[in-house]
């Protein structure tokens, strides 16, 4: 879900007014790339008021992995925290060094990926990605909410379902883990499961760019079939 970022920026010009030094960190890891999509900016209200975020290139904008991105408002204090001086680094002069704002000295160009991935997207594309896996997060919901065999136990806001699988032997756990095993066996689609408020629940992540309806109704009947079979 998404915390209230404007109700959280409040907090902090609150915090700094009284003289309390103030900063406010972001994981936006799966989502951040919300902030794009028109459909989300009611959640996403009151982000650019905090001083740093964080996000993953290697999840919802699909390049490859180790594509971990921070951007943070405060440019000095960023370059304050990652630039090291040494006699025997010669630091060029003027421009940008990219050695003075990550935690490596040396590394490959990871940003190209990610840069050529946003601009083949555009902000339209990176909209449609959001809005789409969101879209389908509650396809599954819904499908599997219907079905009478698996409860919703999260308002589906984003990407993200957390189903409770109903065993008729009230063992919910013991089928939440029979069924992602049985879809993972049989190589339909991947869930993996998670403990929430001490009880065993099966996650879904919608985050492949090319998943589509069709994969979806796919990956619900089956599910609901290995429901059966290990119910
Ligand atoms: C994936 C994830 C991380 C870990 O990030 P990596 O860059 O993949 O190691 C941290 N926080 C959240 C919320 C995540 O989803």
């Amino acid at each position: 879900s998404f915390d209230d970022f404007a109700a959280v920026a409040d907090l902090a010009d609150a915090h700094r007014a009284a003289g309390n030094p103030t900063w406010v960190h972001v994981d936006g890891a799966v989502m951040l790339l919300a902030a794009a999509a028109p459909a989300m900016a009611a959640r996403t209200a009151g982000l650019g008021r905090l001083d740093s975020w964080s996000t993953d290139g290697h999840k919802l904008l699909n390049v490859s992995y180790d594509c971990g991105i921070a951007i943070c408002a405060n440019a000095s204090a960023h370059r304050a925290a990652m630039s090291v001086q040494a006699a025997y680094l010669e630091q060029g002069e003027g421009g940008r060094d990219p050695m003075d704002w990550g935690p490596d000295f040396s590394r490959r160009a990871r940003g190209v990926g990610v840069y050529a991935t946003l601009r083949a997207l555009g902000r339209d594309g990176v909209a449609d990605l959001v809005e789409r896996t969101i879209g389908l997060a509650r396809r599954f919901a819904d499908r599997l909410g219907a079905s009478g065999q698996a409860e919703i136990v999260n308002d589906v806001v984003s990407n993200q379902v957390l189903v409770r699988w109903l065993a008729p032997d009230g063992d919910h756990g013991r089928l939440a883990d029979a069924v992602m095993a049985g879809v993972r066996a049989e190589g339909t689609a991947f869930f993996s499961g998670t403990t929430y408020r001490g009880e065993r629940l099966m996650r879904i992540s919608v985050s492949d760019w090319a998943s589509d309806e069709a994969d979806v109704d796919r990956a619900v009947e089956a599910l609901l079939r290995h429901a059966r079979l290990a119910a």
